[in-house]
């Protein structure tokens, strides 16, 4: 066994391949290597998601709402997989959620080190079934004041700025209304 996993190491280290080891005091400093391509892709939404992305661009956040288990899907779906059916009809969601889970994070998207930190997590959308809503960020709190449970709701970009995608939402602050 032991014998195998030196083996395996080794296999880690092969000869020939050009670079430089990163030492372990060198690992914290530089916590990565990024490299940014320049791939351009495109994919179709399909139907559920694109009308999602269209509203969006018009400040509303909307769902697929499944009649037989009276489910409404976000980021809607034209399928109940719980029914296995079609879904029936479209739902606009207030914009209003609670946060579910969040993290308090001193990396920024490239993984770069921040002084700032960014406060990011799930919301759970009000209208919609718990644990199904999505990813997002929250700003007008502070990492002390920000909790799981806290009501929160969409800052949109003024209409000009949007382009139909969930960025057209800025953020999740705390709710005044
Ligand atoms: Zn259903």
């Amino acid at each position: 066994m032991a014998e195998q996993t030196k083996e395996y190491r080794a296999t880690l280290k092969p000869e020939g391949v050009r670079g430089k080891s990163i030492r372990k005091d060198e690992l914290r400093e530089v916590p990565h290597v990024t490299s940014r391509p320049n791939a351009k892709y495109a994919w179709a939404a399909g139907v559920a998601m694109s009308r999602f992305l269209d509203e969006l661009k018009e400040g509303r956040i909307v769902g697929r709402k499944c009649r037989k288990c009276a489910r409404v899907l976000v980021p809607p779906r034209m399928f109940c997989e719980r029914c296995y059916r079609q879904t029936d009809e479209w739902v606009e969601l207030p914009g209003t959620a609670v946060i579910e889970t969040f993290a308090v994070s001193y990396l920024d998207t490239d993984a770069n080190r921040i002084k700032e930190p960014i406060l990011v997590g799930v919301v759970d959308l009000d209208g919609a079934p718990p644990h199904c809503g999505f990813m997002h960020y929250f700003d007008e709190m502070s990492p002390d004041e920000i909790h799981i449970g806290m009501p929160v709701e969409a800052v949109w970009k003024p209409k000009e700025e949007r382009d139909g995608a969930i960025t057209d939402i800025r953020y999740f602050r705390p709710r005044r209304k």
